[in-house]
């Protein structure tokens, strides 16, 4: 089989949900990832920020093995003896009280609005089903039919009606429509630190301490989306942590088992998290051993390796050389540690292009926003990894 081959098989049997590049990859090591063809790229997507340990780590190719062998899944109607080993390696590295895991992202933002519903009725006092939860604009949390419902993309929501009502929108980056928003019955405002999805938007310096003031202010719960964001992406554990906020509620996702296998949570205080009562919210697969050893070992791996700081420093560097690149076509570089988006200007004739010239010179991105280009790699990339590509980059930013 070739490349065409495998696309037309995804083509004809598989819903088209998605607009792959067209090259299909069968291995990864660390930054790097190879097609079938033979072909070496380096991935600047790391999925999502989901595979900031780098590909196929070997830490994690162990854990996840040695446990396979073991013991896979349980459910929660046993214990297992991999989940209080994980939850206090999680709420020892992120400083947070309790935990619930989830597998999915989506899943994990579900837990934390019907944590805030249940905060609302049970401690703050609102009255029974009138909970509102404020989001942004262009946020992205995921694809179930109540995320999407509060989503500003229109095609993110088209044909998916009627969603669940008790959120308000409100624009990114603004406090002062935060504190407008507010009313008895909120509950809690959900925000990403910075946007991903949205086009690596990053807010105004001091916002997320404003926010965190007026929720403070008005009892509201200050609940951070870091699913993308979080776990060394943009140079500290929580992009929160670089304007020093703690959320009363975290989420995370992705990288929390270095894209070996779905595993989410929800972080909070045990005011927030100890409300629930058995049978109030589960889910089969999470907390299973499997996803607990594998996460356990992602975590300490990102601690350990010191792939924080590494994201950091390349970030910053990344971001300084890109910035410098004289570029007919860009507009500008903005993004914080290892999340970078470089807009292009709207005569530009869109990102996809420029992505796919990347693609023929070894360089995997994905646009997003169809006038960014998003540069994410794992965060075990290399300087000398970043100056081979900024050379590519360059090349292609200065292309007709
Ligand atoms: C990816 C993402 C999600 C959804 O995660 P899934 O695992 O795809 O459900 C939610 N929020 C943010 C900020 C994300 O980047």
């Amino acid at each position: 089989m070739n490349t065409a081959d495998y696309i037309s098989l995804e083509d004809q049997y598989g819903a088209h949900n998605y607009q792959p590049l067209d090259v299909v990859l069968e291995r990864g090591d660390g930054v790097w990832v190879y097609d079938v063809d033979g072909n070496k790229f380096m991935d600047c997507l790391s999925a999502y920020s989901a595979v900031n340990q780098g590909h196929c780590h070997p830490r994690l190719v162990k854990a996840l093995s040695e446990q396979a062998q073991q013991m896979t899944l349980t459910s929660r109607a046993f214990r297992n003896d991999k989940l209080g080993k994980f939850y206090q390696t999680l709420c020892e590295t992120t400083g947070y009280e309790m935990t619930l895991p989830m597998n999915t992202g989506a899943e994990a933002v579900e837990t934390a609005l019907k944590a805030a519903r249940k905060w609302g009725y049970r401690v703050k006092g609102v009255e029974p089903d009138q909970a509102e939860i404020i989001v942004c604009d262009g946020n992205f949390h995921g694809r179930t039919i109540t995320v999407v419902g509060f989503s500003s993309e229109a095609q993110y929501k088209e044909d998916f009606g009627p969603f669940p009502p008790g959120f308000i929108n409100i624009p990114f980056g603004d406090a002062r429509a935060l504190e407008a928003a507010i009313t008895p019955n909120t509950v809690a405002f959900m925000v990403e630190p910075i946007q991903g999805e949205g086009g690596v938007i990053v807010p105004p310096q001091g916002y997320l301490k404003k926010v965190r003031q007026i929720c403070d202010k008005h009892n509201v719960l200050f609940m951070a989306d870091e699913i993308q964001t979080g776990l060394g992406r943009t140079g500290k554990l929580f992009a929160c942590d670089h304007e020093e906020v703690r959320p009363d509620v975290a989420i995370i996702g992705k990288a929390l088992s270095g894209g070996f296998y779905p595993v989410s949570a929800v972080l909070a205080s045990k005011e927030i998290l100890g409300l629930f009562r058995p049978g109030d919210h589960g889910s089969t697969f999470g907390g299973n051993p499997l996803g607990a050893a594998v996460a356990s070992e992602a975590l300490t791996v990102l601690t350990e390796e010191g792939l924080i700081d590494n994201a950091n420093e390349l970030g910053e560097y990344f971001q300084e050389r890109l910035a410098e690149i004289p570029s007919p076509h860009v507009k500008e570089v903005r993004g914080r540690g290892l999340l970078i988006g470089v807009e292009l200007k709207p005569e530009a004739g869109g990102a996809r292009r420029f992505c796919e010239a990347l693609q023929d010179r070894g360089i995997l991105c994905k646009e997003t926003h169809q006038t960014v280009i998003r540069f994410a790699p794992p965060l075990v990339i290399k300087r000398e990894d970043v100056d081979w590509a900024l050379e590519h980059i360059t090349e292609v930013l200065n292309m007709e």
